[in-house]
């Protein structure tokens, strides 16, 4: 089966389970397996841009979507009728990533920053008699590493880790969201007393918080407060909690005053400059086989733009290829990737941030970075 078409199959998968749970009323279901689809044939999109069924694909993108928003607007109901706890559950992830500081390439002073701002701190508290940061942000262009690196950091100080997607907790929790968000810390709190570890509430989407995105009129402004509230209350020296929050945004302008004050340290995770791109490069072509005409070098010269995640992308785009091109020709093993390859690949494969967002970023941090 080539890649294509098992990608297709994929997306049928998720297409048919989508309208399963729609019929049967599991909105919420309904609207991930909808998503799951869109992922799929997106991806297909990017990988066979010439294919016959690509307008097929779109316009089934676009129905998706339509439902999706429609499902979001009744969602409330269904999700109101749960109890707290429940709520709770349903946006947060508390099983710990695997991921260490090694496998992340490049960044090394964003490391050196988390390093000194918790885990120095975590490790010997005895040495921090002023205190240290409790509110951490990371802020930068999508796809560059913020979530990968929040992750890092909990196991590094062997943590535990809750993750929450705000943008979500704003769109599902709706009338809730004040309570859920005091729930959020009362869990870290206690879990942290309970198992003697600190604990990292991991925040993606921080802005949303602030309430953009919320539908319910005047409900932002109690979460936004709510959320403040829980925050000073993580410096209460008489508490002897160990819990952080690592903020990550990719619109810190969105951030007002009184938030920003809450993390004192803030910190740019930057598009991958050429070193970085060519170590990436390294790093996610190191199970692949290369034809000799493939020069990382020039590889990491033709991407500048490009994210961290763009470039693992492309590395997966172009074994994709090879991969399919074996199923097709009834070979046993894939051929190399050659330089022609993560050519034809980079012509349809734009960088997924423009300059002027990257200027953006540069000016806020002028005028707000706090290392
Ligand atoms: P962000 O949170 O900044 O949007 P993520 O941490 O979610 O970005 O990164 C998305 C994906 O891109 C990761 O799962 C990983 O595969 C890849 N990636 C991003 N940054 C790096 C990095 N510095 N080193 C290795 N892979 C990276």
């Amino acid at each position: 089966m080539s890649a294509q078409i098992m990608l297709e199959d994929m997306a049928r998968k998720y297409a048919i389970l989508a309208v399963r749970a729609d019929k049967e009323g599991k909105v919420e279901d309904a609207i991930n397996y909808y998503k799951k689809a869109i992922e799929v044939l997106s991806q297909i999109i990017v990988l066979y841009p010439e294919s016959v069924a690509r307008t097929a694909y779109e316009q089934m993108i676009n129905e998706y979507k339509k439902r999706i928003s429609y499902l979001e607007k009744i969602l409330p109901a269904s999700v109101n009728s749960e109890d707290n706890e429940r709520n709770v559950e349903d946006v947060i992830i508390t099983e710990k990533p695997k991921i260490t500081f090694n496998d992340i390439v490049g960044l090394e002073d964003v490391k050196e920053a988390l390093r000194e701002a918790i885990i120095y701190p975590t490790k010997r508290p005895d040495l921090f008699p002023l205190g240290w940061p409790r509110g951490i942000l990371l802020y930068g262009p999508p796809g560059c590493g913020k979530t990968m690196i929040a992750a890092a950091v909990a196991n590094e100080i062997d943590s535990i880790f809750i993750q929450l997607d705000a943008a979500s907790v704003m769109s599902k929790w709706l009338g809730e969201a004040e309570k859920n968000v005091a729930n959020i810390f009362k869990m870290a709190r206690e879990e942290s007393k309970k198992q003697n570890k600190p604990a990292i509430i991991f925040i993606d989407e921080l802005d949303a918080l602030l309430g953009v995105y919320s539908t319910e009129v005047g409900g932002e402004a109690r979460v936004r407060n709510q959320f403040l509230k829980e925050m000073d209350g993580l410096l209460d020296k008489s508490e002897n909690y160990r819990v952080y929050v690592i903020g990550a945004t990719n619109k810190p302008w969105r951030l007002d005053e009184p938030f920003l004050r809450r993390f004192q340290k803030r910190i740019y995770v930057k598009l991958p400059d050429y070193e970085q791109r060519l170590a990436l490069f390294k790093y996610y072509v190191s199970k692949i086989k290369l034809a000799n005409d493939v020069s990382l070098e020039e590889l990491a010269r033709l991407t500048e733009g490009y994210t961290a995640s763009d470039i693992r992308d492309i590395v997966q785009a172009a074994h994709i290829k090879v991969v399919k091109e074996m199923f097709k020709n009834n070979l046993s093993e894939p051929r190399p990737i050659t330089m022609q390859d993560f050519k034809e690949i980079l012509k349809v494969r734009m960088p997924s941030v423009n300059p002027e967002l990257i200027k953006a970023y540069e000016a806020w941090t002028e005028k707000f970075k706090a290392l």
